[in-house]
């Protein structure tokens, strides 16, 4: 079956009690039980609710997994995929993942005994090098947040396989629509799915999508033993969003790569970071690993200044933090999404304080380049 096939039919299933096409939202905290210790699969919502139950069999047939879990925020998702790893165990976090996930590592997990190195996972000899004997875990984002370095998964695998770690791609960037991590033997996949899957704006939520049986019995466990699980009502808007990823998908990738032409051309720009242009580092293996580019397109101003006459000279462009959704949005690494990332890092990464971000919507693209026209000059 297709994509969008999928993407709209499973977990879609029509109501079981009336027929409803569209999967309703079980605004329910608990279930009546039909007999002591007989129930329908239902006891308390926490542990069971059949609007989230829709979307996490609509997300898993999309990633291509067998298991899939719904949380109340990427962050928490990412939280429950890191309980795989004990004290003493180790990670391997790429050098440029998004600002909350080294966050949460510096500051949270580490309090816990979780070790963690950084490595720039787009070079395989400094990846190679960065595994311990007690090495559990590779932690990827690809394309990264906000320069868009891409790291080959099937590398990555293939060397943390030879190693007994397992491999998570943070593939909120992409969405499966343009990639699918577990094809290229990553283990499992996160997401927000604030961002392209829920695609309009309105609701924060996150994803683990996974084929391992007894990891995912453990992440099933998390959910509901921490608690971090998503609303029914986010539960129904991210179903109603998936229907539509692939037409938005394809509209956000064909806009994104007039942006990223438009910028790279423009005198007042001094870089764009953005896999589908040709002089990207990384744009043969993008090509490969990808089936499309996406919205997500960054630039160098050249200093706080220019940046900042950007950001508040646009009129259309919202300035704002998150991605992904129909409108346009506009941002500032360094001060925004990336301010805890320490500043010397953010440096070696080309996080400078003229970098700008856009994620760029699906409106007509003319006005967008109008827009960021008017605000460069
Ligand atoms: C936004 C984002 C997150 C965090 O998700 P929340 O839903 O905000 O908790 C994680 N990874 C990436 C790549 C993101 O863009």
């Amino acid at each position: 079956m297709g994509f969008s096939t999928i993407a709209i039919h499973a977990g879609n299933e029509p109501d079981i009690a009336t027929g409803a096409v569209s999967v309703p939202i079980y605004q329910t905290s608990t279930y009546a039980q039909d007999a002591l210790g007989k129930h329908k699969g239902y006891e308390y919502a926490r542990t069971q609710n059949p609007t989230r139950a829709a979307l996490e069999k609509n997300i898993a047939a999309l990633e291509n997994a067998k298991f899939g879990y719904a949380f109340a925020s990427g962050m928490s998702a990412i939280d429950a995929v890191l309980k795989l790893v004990k004290a003493g165990e180790h990670v391997i976090l790429g050098d440029n993942t998004y600002g909350g996930t080294y966050r949460l590592f510096n500051r949270i997990l580490s309090n816990y005994g979780v070790e963690f190195d950084l490595a720039d996972t787009t070079d395989a000899a400094n990846l190679e090098s960065a595994f311990r004997p007690n090495t559990k875990m590779v932690f990827v984002e690809t394309p990264t947040n906000p320069v868009m370095t891409v790291t080959d998964l099937q590398a990555v695998s293939d060397l943390a396989h030879g190693r007994g770690a397992t491999v998570v791609c943070d593939n909120t960037f992409m969405s499966p629509y343009f990639q699918q991590p577990i094809n290229f033997g990553v283990d499992i996949v996160v997401h927000s799915t604030t961002k392209y899957l829920n695609g309009h704006s309105d609701s924060v939520g996150g994803f683990v999508a996974l084929n391992d049986e007894t990891d995912a019995e453990w992440i099933k466990f998390v959910q509901n033993g921490i608690g971090a699980i998503l609303s029914p009502f986010d539960s129904f808007l991210v179903l109603r969003g998936t229907k539509t990823l692939a037409v938005r998908m394809e509209a956000h990738d064909k806009n994104g790569r007039i942006v990223a032409n438009f910028l790279a051309e423009h005198p007042g720009v001094k870089k764009v970071y953005y896999p589908g242009l040709v002089s990207h580092p990384q744009h043969e293996l993008a090509k490969r690993q990808q089936t499309g580019f996406g919205g997500m397109v960054a630039f160098e101003t050249g200093s706080l200044d220019n940046a900042k006459k950007v950001l508040e000279g646009v009129k259309l462009c919202t300035l704002g933090e998150s991605l992904g959704g129909v409108e346009s949005l506009i941002s500032h690494p360094a001060t925004m999404t990336h301010a805890s990332v320490p500043a010397e890092t953010r440096e070696k990464l080309g996080i400078t304080d003229g970098l700008v971000r856009i994620s760029v919507g699906i409106e007509d693209v003319e006005d967008i380049i109008e827009d960021l026209d008017q605000a460069l000059s």
